[in-house]
């Protein structure tokens, strides 16, 4: 899907082509790095295209969404020039009006550009909806290496988010069969490496846009993000809820940090001795309220989509059987932990390197708050990752 077109020659022919109309959607940034030059290619060759230039600070919300929808045709393609909300709004249009969709991206910023669904802004709550795949990513390596170190650190940061997401997967497929794909697994975790090593090398940028689009075709693969995303998208997801308005690549980065440290408290637990686990209860009316308090805003949407896993948690049966697989299998989970914490050093020290800090605090988030998204992410989405493990053995609350 990714074309490396150092001159966006490729990009120019390939939209030469095509019979639909281009339609050019850019930001004053994005307009300025690359989509004046590539207008004026188009305008060399007499090619009709149509551009929209949104502001600096575009969000992907109801606001801007609406604003291109005014412009777009039936007869138009969209072609997207900048990083993620840009390209959100251009693949949610592409989607709903069924245009074709062709990416342009201008940062290796964040694992969406491959991506089947948008991230959007509705009501002021962030909300994934099904979107447009592009047909073709055109980049230009240039481009990509002078982005704003800002962005490259939030790719970075997203990228290593893929060493938990992996390994919830593999804790899942352990505990609750769920398919794992060993291809699509190991696939994914060679980017990661490839891309860890590169750090403060030539190829660094290039490694890092290709690993970040191939996550997003690797979840085309096995039809879930299971290869991109686990506790600590769910942990960022729940920042961004609270209203950190950062880059969602830095707060996966640093939730990424959290999420491997509560791998390593596995380590001190004696997994073959769990039975007083058994025992233990989630108060459902206490659990609701909860809810309530720290979703103010869609506490009945969460209640909904959860009681039914709260409930199975407190089934005597259920409880045997999951304490049984956890002891049966504790030397395979001890062994994703052990990972986790080789990895831990070797990306601090990529962090470090890039200037990403690991310290919640740098970034203006609040270390009470991440212990508020460690203790209430697992709503967010039904899959089961280390904090469903936790919840379900009732330590959760220790952390
Ligand atoms: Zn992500």
């Amino acid at each position: 899907m990714l074309v490396w077109d150092k001159d966006y020659s490729k990009l120019i022919s390939y939209i030469k082509i095509q019979k639909e109309k281009p339609f050019l959607l850019a930001d004053e940034n994005t307009y300025e790095v690359c989509g004046k030059e590539i207008e004026n290619k188009l305008k060399e060759l007499n090619i009709n295209y149509d551009l929209l230039i949104l502001p600096r600070d575009t969000h992907a919300n109801e606001k801007h969404i609406c604003k291109v929808m005014l412009y777009v045709d039936h007869h138009h393609m969209m072609v997207s020039i900048g990083a993620g909300s840009l390209t959100d709004i251009a693949r949610f249009i592409a989607y709903k009006m069924k245009l074709k969709f062709i990416s342009v991206p201008t940062a290796p910023s964040m694992d969406g550009y491959a991506s089947s669904v948008a991230a959007l802004t509705i009501e002021d709550i962030k909300t994934t909806v099904i979107a447009k795949t592009p047909k073709k990513i055109f980049a230009n390596l240039e481009i990509i290496k002078n982005a704003p170190d800002i962005l490259k650190r939030a790719g970075f940061g997203d990228l290593i988010g893929k060493y938990t997401a992996l390994s919830d997967w593999k804790l899942a497929n352990i505990l609750i069969d769920e398919p794992l794909n060993e291809k699509v697994y190991n696939e994914m975790y060679k980017a990661c490496e490839n891309t860890v090593k590169s750090i403060n090398k030539p190829d660094f940028e290039k490694l890092l846009l290709e690993a970040l689009i191939k996550s997003g075709e690797l979840m085309a693969i096995v039809g879930n993000s299971r290869p991109a995303s686990g506790a600590e998208h769910h942990i960022a997801h729940y920042l961004e809820f609270l209203g950190y308005e950062i880059f969602h690549g830095i707060k996966v980065g640093i939730s990424t940090f959290y999420v491997i440290d509560l791998y390593e408290k596995l380590l001190e637990l004696n997994l073959d001795n769990i039975d007083e686990y058994l025992a233990y209860r989630i108060d459902i009316d206490q659990w609701k309220g909860e809810i309530k308090t720290h979703f103010p805003k869609n506490s009945e949407r969460i209640i909904k989509e959860n009681i039914e896993r709260i409930k199975k948690f407190n089934d005597l049966s259920f409880r045997k059987d999951l304490i049984e697989r956890i002891k049966l299998n504790r030397h395979k989970i001890y062994a994703i932990a052990e990972n986790l914490l080789d990895k831990k050093e070797e990306i601090t020290k990529a962090c470090n390197k890039i200037g990403f800090s690991t310290n919640p605090e740098d970034w203006g988030i609040k270390k009470e708050d991440i212990k508020k998204a460690i203790q209430y992410a697992l709503y967010i989405r039904d899959r089961f990752t280390i904090l469903t493990l936790y919840q379900f053995l009732g330590i959760l609350k220790n952390f």
